[in-house]
């Protein structure tokens, strides 16, 4: 069941609070417990302009310790953590101590900068090529400036920066965090997230899905809440709390211990209250979170994000390395349906040996099934390395496209695939796509809609960006228009038609993409039972009922909230 207060409820506890404010939902769960804030960076106010020449070996040795110091800690962050929060933290750890870095911060030292303006100079100077080469490049600015910074704390012998170690469970809020500040997080520490800005799918969002931690991003009225003030979060409706009534936080507690007990039953597999079958998948990218949506009940593999197995890597995987972190996955799930994805490279995720580095604007760019066209050999050796690691299984693997945006490419597509012997289908997440699905669907088995990427282009909207977050919000109704008019076309076609967005990890969202006719939905392994349970809690026709309540609103607000009157 999911953790989202009834609407009754929030009335009850916004009486019961000095002030609710309200944000973007991002990951669901109640918590209650006092606000924490990050640690500011050091500000550096005056600085010696010249070093002696005697001393100059002394500021770089300095300056190498520290890099040092900060890429161990990055990388014992990264050792704990798992999945994309270690990507993250291994991907700055080696910023912390790349050589051409410390190569141009050493020139500054020589010419008589020290240590901590000379980091900061070599800093500048990588940001702004990274920014002249723009897309990908550009975005990884934040995440060099956060360590530079992280470098001169430890020079100066001040504390890191970023998230303070909380002494009891707190709640973290903040403007947005660095990636290395989210993936480092300790979730029996930092309980609750509220950002000011950040969106449902940014990363920081996808983090602390991954994490289990409740998060509610896009807050106005965040800044002036000091730290230490006592605040009641709830995930799944969006809603933040600030000084709540004790009567008020013992009677949220207990609904969401109520339903998250209901949460922890459920076994599968997915069906509404009256039979119909909706399965619940999970999203992974990897075999150990195979096997973790295995335990978390999950049916089987909505989404394997291959790309995401490759991005470290300078060259081409071989189909036997491929087939190996394939086969890793489908041993997860024998007898059970697992759908691969090809690789989704460019945009957000870059890979070396696909992506366009040079594209003004990657996200229009040629990424996803696109990179085919230009470089067919990559997608006949990945499906070779499936058909591999899929030898001697019963059922053949479910493969699909990303980005497809017209039936040529669906239709080229599933030859390429039948003639392997695997299941094709696409996924809608261009708007194209959506409005042409039945024509599609013709061509494929099967589609899933990727619900991020399908609201950042219908909604003209990049998903990473933090200020547009209220527009990349799941139940904008426009987009939700877009995945009713899929799932009717799958359903007059009776093909699959799956969600596998970020959408499919909100319960009560998921009841309503049932009502859409969604055949199933998948999302990460943490919220497969919340989902799965909702999902049981309800009747199709309440479900087909919030469907059609939802397409008639205007604002995603008013969308959840026509969703939750009929549905609870
Ligand atoms: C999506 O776009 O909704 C999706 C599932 O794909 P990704 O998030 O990997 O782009
Ligand atoms: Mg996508």
């Amino acid at each position: 069941m999911t953790s989202a207060l009834p609407e009754a409820a929030a009335s009850t506890m916004i009486t019961g609070a000095s002030s609710v404010l309200i944000g973007t939902p991002a990951v669901p769960g109640v918590v209650a417990a006092p606000a924490i804030r990050p640690i500011p960076r050091v500000r550096v106010e005056t600085m010696p302009t010249s070093v002696p020449e005697s001393d100059r070996a002394a500021e770089s040795e300095a300056l190498r310790r520290a890099s040092a110091t900060v890429a161990e800690r990055l990388r014992e962050r990264a050792a704990q953590a798992g999945g994309a929060a270690a990507e993250v933290l291994s991907a700055n750890a080696a910023m912390a101590a790349d050589p051409g870095w410390l190569d141009a911060a050493d020139r500054a030292i020589a010419d008589g900068h020290p240590a901590v303006a000379a980091a900061a100079a070599a800093t500048e100077q990588f940001a702004a090529l990274f920014t002249q080469l723009g897309g990908l490049m550009a975005e990884r600015v934040t995440d060099l400036r956060d360590v530079c910074d992280r470098v001169v704390a430890e020079l100066l012998g001040a504390p890191e920066p970023g998230i303070p170690t909380p002494t009891r469970p707190s709640i973290l809020l903040a403007d947005d965090l660095a990636p290395a500040d989210t993936a480092g997080l300790n979730p029996d520490l930092v309980v609750g997230l509220a950002m000011s800005l950040g969106g449902p799918t940014s990363h920081t969002a996808i983090i602390a899905r991954q994490l289990g931690i409740p998060c509610v991003v896009a807050v106005p009225g965040l800044d002036d809440v000091p730290a230490g003030t006592d605040l009641l979060i709830d995930g799944a409706a969006g809603h933040v709390l600030v000084r709540p009534k004790p009567e008020a936080v013992a009677a949220a507690l207990t609904d969401h211990r109520a339903s998250t007990e209901r949460a922890a039953h459920w076994t599968g597999p997915g069906a509404t209250a009256d039979g119909h079958r909706v399965e619940v998948l999970a999203n992974v990218q990897d075999g150990p979170g195979a096997l973790a949506a295995r335990d978390n009940a999950a049916e089987g593999i909505g989404l394997f994000r291959t790309e995401l197995c490759f991005l470290d890597r300078e060259s081409e995987p071989t189909v036997a390395e491929q087939a190996v972190r394939y086969r890793a996955v489908l041993a997860a799930y024998p007898d059970a349906k697992v759908v691969l994805r090809t690789l989704d490279a460019g945009s957000d995720k870059p890979l070396r040996f696909a992506a366009q580095a040079d594209e003004p604007n990657p996200a229009l760019g040629v990424r996803g099934i696109r990179i085919t066209a230009e470089d067919s050999g990559l997608l006949d050796r990945q499906l070779d390395a499936i058909v591999a690691a899929a030898h001697g299984r019963a059922h053949a693997p479910w493969v699909m496209a990303p980005m497809i945006s017209t039936v040529a490419e669906a239709k080229s597509f599933a030859a390429t695939v039948r003639a392997r012997g695997l299941v094709p289908g696409v996924m809608i997440e261009v708007p194209a796509a959506a409005l042409l699905a039945e024509a599609v669907l013709e061509h494929v088995d099967f589609a899933s809609i990727g619900t991020n990427d399908l609201a950042q282009y219908t909604m003209a909207a990049d998903r990473m960006s933090p200020r547009l977050a209220a527009l990349t919000d799941p139940w904008q109704p426009a987009v939700l228009r877009l995945v009713a008019a899929t799932a009717a076309a799958g359903q007059r076609l009776g093909k699959p038609v799956g969600v596998c967005g970020e959408a499919a990890a909100d319960p009560l969202l998921a009841c309503v993409l049932a009502g859409f006719g969604i055949t199933s939905v998948s999302a990460a392994a943490s919220a497969v039972r919340a989902v799965g349970a909702r999902l049981a809690s309800v009747t199709m026709d309440d479900c087909r009922r919030a469907a059609a309540a939802v397409l008639n609103t205007t604002d995603p607000r008013s969308a959840r909230r026509a969703a939750a009157e009929i549905l609870g």
